[in-house]
């Protein structure tokens, strides 16, 4: 590979794979690419020339970058429960860039036209999903949580038909990889040995490299993908984000959030919350993501038996311990996070009530979730009369919390450190979001550009940032979000 005038630097290794894993595709032509936005700073990490801020013939799919061998992904999935084949159906991967300090990062185009796999859809995307996508995974980022992240959004100046006629646009995803739990259920589904391990192989080349030696590659690979998860979705379940929709095909290896459609984040807290209007029976609600997730390890767990043991009862056995020990994973990295978020240096027994009936006061007063521990700092300072606790807070939660934080010699400085670290004041909020998403619709992108500033800095203290802490006006109604397909 050589790098051009941009900064491309691509190596495709994916497009090197059997052709069961991906088919070459072009991205279709646009009537009149168009740049909505661009993250210069996520360019400059991955080694790409500022310039590229007005190259929209590239990010719409009219013009390839240099080196981009295009393809679609091929994959399956369970979606909703129910297996299906499936694969990139309006995304294409342009390639894999190597940055300047030799990360390889996918990326692809979303919204880019069909492929083989789009079955009855259009293969295109509208405007507003997009900077939907754009805004929400770089406040995931601006959170510290791993996420797929976003380069540009270009408007195609073509129409995409959905419910009405919405304005066309394409959103440039960078990730780590688009490998999916999916993407080896379909190489099992194929039945092809030799497949499943070169996948395997691939996948811990690109992802776990210290694993390449070891004795049993799949189930250490497993291991680390189980890991993965029970650190990501702890920290979802800490920020009070719902994914919406965490089909198998939407969850990766990698260990990134990916796949920004119906998500969205808990104003109130109340953990039966589903967002997703195509989830009516409320599988991926806040509380269920660390089952679900543990469900769909159990779908790649499956996926990869042949290459654990040629035996298959020996096969199973070897992959249920790892199964059953994404609980215990789950829960200390939740633990860890929820030490932290009520600002004590370290994990002790009984923490996990008092954190508990924080959350059970807080529901039961509907209180806001990121309001309440953004308000910790302040509880720490001298009793007010207790009539002035925030909602969620009793004076009996906040004694226990003190003697808590007393006990281990916590310092008052310290611990509000700690929590100002583990607390963000601004996430994403449905109603900001959909005023800003909104505005950008008829061309008005100062709301977005404003909001995007506050949730990518959601734990700065900025007078700027205020009016985004607030919760949606009340009597607002219960939030719902569309697939945006
Ligand atoms: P998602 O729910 O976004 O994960 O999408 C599930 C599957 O549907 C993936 O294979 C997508 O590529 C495909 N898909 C979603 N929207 C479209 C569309 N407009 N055209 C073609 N395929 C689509
Ligand atoms: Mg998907």
């Amino acid at each position: 590979m050589t790098a051009s005038d941009a900064g491309w630097r691509f190596d495709n290794t994916y497009a090197r794979l059997p052709e069961q894993l991906a088919t070459r595709v072009e991205p279709g032509p646009v009537r009149a690419p168009r740049m909505v936005v661009f993250n210069g700073a996520l360019a400059e990490q991955l080694g790409l020339a500022g310039s590229l801020h007005d190259a929209a013939a590239i990010f719409a799919g009219n013009a390839l970058p240099h080196g981009a061998e295009p393809i679609a992904q091929a994959y399956a999935g369970h979606q909703f429960g129910h297996f299906t084949n499936l694969g990139d159906g309006r995304a294409i991967l342009l390639g894999e860039q190597l940055t300047p300090t030799e990360e390889r990062f996918d990326i692809q185009l979303k919204g880019s036209g069909r492929t083989r796999y789009s079955r009855s859809g259009d293969g295109r995307a509208a405007l507003g999903p997009m900077l939907r996508e754009y805004l929400i995974s770089e406040a995931m980022h601006g959170l510290g949580i791993p996420t797929t992240r976003s380069l540009a959004v270009a408007a195609t100046g073509d129409v995409v038909m959905r419910e009405k006629p919405l304005p066309g646009a394409i959103l440039t995803r960078v990730a780590k990889s688009h490998v999916r739990v999916g993407t080896f259920q379909l190489a099992a589904a194929l039945g092809d040995r030799t497949l499943q391990e070169t996948l395997l192989n691939y996948v811990i080349a690109r992802h776990d490299p210290e694993l390449a030696d070891v004795s049993e590659p799949a189930v250490a690979l497993l291991e680390a993908v189980a890991e993965r998860q029970a650190s990501l979705v702890a920290r979802w379940m800490l920020v009070g984000f719902v994914h919406g929709v965490m089909n198998t095909d939407n969850m990766a290896i990698s260990g990134e959030t990916i796949d920004y459609g119906p998500c969205a984040f808990l104003d109130v807290y109340d953990p039966a919350t589903v967002f997703s209007s195509i989830d009516q029976q409320g599988r991926y609600a806040y509380a269920n993501q660390p089952a679900i997730a543990q469900w769909n390890l159990a779908r790649l767990a499956e996926s990869l038996l042949p290459l654990v043991d040629g035996d298959e009862q020996q096969a199973v056995d070897r992959v249920r311990g790892v199964l059953e020990r994404f609980a215990e994973r789950y829960k200390t990295h939740y633990a860890a996070g929820a030490a932290a978020k009520l600002g004590l240096a370290e994990v002790r027994e009984g923490d996990e009530a008092l954190f508990r009936s924080l959350l059970t006061q807080m529901h039961e007063a509907h209180a806001d979730f990121t309001a309440t521990f953004a308000a910790l700092p302040r509880l720490l300072e001298e009793a007010g009369p207790t009539s002035c606790l925030p909602p969620g807070f009793t004076p009996t939660w906040r004694e226990a919390w003190l003697r808590r934080l007393a006990d281990e010699g916590a310092q008052q400085e310290a611990a509000k450190g700690r929590m100002r670290l583990a607390n963000p004041l601004v996430i994403p909020r449905n109603h900001h979001v959909e005023e800003a998403l909104a505005a950008a619709e008829i061309g008005e992108m100062q709301p977005f550009h404003r909001l995007l500033a506050a949730v990518s800095q959601p734990f700065q203290q900025s007078a700027d940032h205020a009016a985004y802490r607030l919760g949606p006006p009340a009597g607002s109604g219960p939030y719902r979000t569309f697939c945006g397909t």
